[in-house]
């Protein structure tokens, strides 16, 4: 049996008053009945103060990207190795974000995947397609390739501590969810073809649904077969959504 997990994605958003707030209203919302896992991957610059928030409690902290660098000259960026000093168990590879605004191409995240299991952290990778992918019947190219990159680097054994992330781009920020329907197919396909590889990783492996999830369709997106979560963007912001969230989500 998966154990659901729900993660919020923070983006650039916070500030130290903000961050403790958030902290607090969340911890003071989740019920103890909960079957979920939770998460929050606030910026890098905030990880310190969540860490010292959470610490002894059940929200897991995880970072929003790493660098596909281990160390040295790149200026700006944070290694895998520095966020698990943090006490992070989840670092989020290849957002849709990365991939359209920064131009992070499949390589550099299967590389990023590879730095995250180096440190011993749990990658949460991202994939997905765009709008015209989508028209075009391109959904499960897209996807696959996206798989690919990573398989060729990491092997299929890669997937064994990760968390895979559907988000269709269409779907992020805009308001617009995908159904449940059409979010289960593209959840199946995914741990298809990671169980022609190898069945029981594909059979233990959470694969997450992300895109405008909000507490009213939380459920219904939830209790699909092989939604094994959510990955939660604007709705992690509020306390109150995040929380419904995490009670949908069993
Ligand atoms: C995301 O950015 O991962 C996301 C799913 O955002 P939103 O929930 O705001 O669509």
């Amino acid at each position: 049996m998966r154990k659901p997990l729900v993660a919020g994605n923070w983006k650039l958003n916070g500030s130290t008053e903000m961050v403790s707030a958030l902290l607090s209203g969340i911890s003071q919302r989740l019920s103890t009945s909960r079957n979920a896992e939770v998460a929050v991957c606030p910026p890098f610059i905030y990880l310190e103060q969540a860490r010292q928030q959470l610490e002894g409690g059940e929200i897991a902290l995880g970072a929003q990207d790493c660098s596909d660098q281990q160390a040295g000259a790149y200026t700006g960026e944070v290694s895998a190795e520095m966020i698990r000093e943090f006490g992070c168990r989840y670092i989020i590879v290849g957002h849709s974000e990365r991939r359209h605004i920064y131009m992070e191409s499949d390589a550099m995240v299967a590389t990023k995947f590879d730095r995250v299991r180096e440190s011993r952290m749990m990658p949460i990778l991202c994939v997905g397609e765009t709008l015209e992918e989508r028209e075009e019947g391109r959904t499960q190219a897209v996807i696959s390739r996206q798989l690919d990159a990573v398989l060729d680097r990491s092997g299929t054994a890669g997937f064994r501590d990760a968390v895979i992330a559907y988000e269709p781009v269409w779907a992020i920020g805009t308001g617009k969810t995908a159904t449940p329907d059409q979010a289960q197919q593209v959840h199946a396909f995914i741990r298809g073809k990671l169980a022609g590889l190898d069945e029981e990783i594909a059979a233990r492996i959470r694969i997450l649904y992300g895109g405008s999830v909000k507490p009213e369709n939380a459920r219904s997106l939830l209790q699909e077969n092989d939604i094994d979560g959510g990955l939660i963007g604007g709705a992690a912001l509020k306390a109150e959504d995040f929380a419904a969230i995490v009670a949908a989500g069993g």
